[in-house]
């Protein structure tokens, strides 16, 4: 199993991430799939430039690698403003805040990433940030300490959360507009593929694009990886053009899942299988038994598995389906009659 299939950026060597710059969508005609996202977004985008007036603010949540950060930063093209880019985690102070806020011109987008890894004191400021468009901050300490008053220009507030859950209900109720982001299907996935090695400057062949595609957990971002490890074994191996044969070749040597099933989807079915006997199983004691969270199985992990029939959510918990024994080499005896 290859770590390329993590559809989580902090698996990602730098070079991957300035790759995936590369190949970044720029605007709504080159970004693929997400079609009713698209839709209103374009009718919201083009409203508020008539009236020329900020966005309302947007709230885009999904699982990692399907096109959040890309998607922020194409609504900042399409509105003809700026972008500034921060994360929850990487906002320690409020003086981080103000000082990212403050540095808005009118209409400016602030890109926040895992949203909801941002500190309560943090959120409690952005709540008058993104209402009224003020901030108070403090000056001086001690007993001359006092607050004042800092009015911001307009600014759209677009946050990306991979945990939608953990938002806090006054946060999520700021959002104006809530997207939530769908897996890709093989088409656009190739299609995605295909526009990406155009731009590296790496032909490949139509059904090695489809062979990528339907190896890359639905992800966009896991695509992309793989086409560039697959030019690699192009220009090696072959005569520098992406063939099935390449394809195949290099999927196989970089051991990536025939189904495109990461390490931790795996882990999953292999542990309600094996140790809950196909299941029902409760997602905590799930979670507990292959050390991952319970809410990012529940947000990150589970969507694509029962998306693609491996795994089924029923009133008693988790079930394997015999997809899932079918795909790990395990017998299926009609276990689990629901
Ligand atoms: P997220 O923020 O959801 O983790 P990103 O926006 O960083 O994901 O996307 C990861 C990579 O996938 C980017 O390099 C981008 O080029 C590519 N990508 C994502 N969505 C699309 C899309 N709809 N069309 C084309 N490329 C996409």
């Amino acid at each position: 199993m290859s770590d390329l299939l993590n559809p989580d950026k902090e698996f990602y060597p730098d070079d991957d991430l300035n790759h995936e710059n590369t190949v970044r969508p720029q605007s709504f005609d080159d970004f693929a799939g997400q079609g009713h996202i698209l839709e209103n977004l374009e009718v919201f985008v083009k409203a508020s430039k008539l009236r020329g007036e900020a966005l309302d603010h947007v709230l885009l949540h999904g699982p990692p690698g399907l096109g959040k950060t890309t998607l922020a930063n194409i609504i900042a093209n399409e509105l003809g403003v700026g972008i500034k880019i921060t994360s929850g985690p990487v906002l320690d102070k409020p003086s981080d805040l103000a000082g990212l806020l403050t540095n808005l011109e009118e209409n400016d987008v602030l890109f926040i990433d895992e949203i909801h890894r941002m500190s309560p004191v943090i959120e409690e400021y952005l709540y008058s940030a993104m209402e009224d468009f003020k901030i108070d901050i403090m000056i001086d300490s001690g007993p001359n300490a006092r607050s004042i008053q800092i009015g911001l220009n307009p600014f759209t507030l677009i946050g990306a959360t991979t945990r939608s859950g953990l938002l806090t209900a006054p946060l999520r109720a700021r959002f104006g507009i809530n997207f939530r982001f769908e897996y890709y299907n093989v088409e656009l996935l190739s299609s995605i593929v295909e526009r990406s090695s155009g731009i590296l400057g790496a032909p490949i062949d139509f059904e090695a694009a489809i062979e990528i595609a339907g190896r890359s957990r639905g992800t966009p971002r896991i695509a992309n990886a793989l086409l560039r490890r697959t030019r690699d074994f192009a220009q090696i191996k072959g005569n520098g053009i992406i063939t099935k044969d390449i394809a195949d070749f290099s999927l196989k040597a970089l051991k990536v899942d025939d189904n495109g099933l990461d390490e931790m989807d795996n882990r999953i079915l292999s542990t309600i299988i094996e140790k809950f006997k196909g299941g029902p199983v409760g997602i905590t004691t799930l979670a507990t038994a292959v050390g991952e969270n319970g809410g990012t199985l529940e947000e990150v992990y589970e969507p694509y598995l029962i998306q693609e029939g491996y795994l089924m959510r029923t009133s008693r918990g988790r079930v394997a389906t015999e997809k899932a024994y079918k795909h790990l080499g395990i017998n299926y005896r009609g276990q689990n009659p629901m």
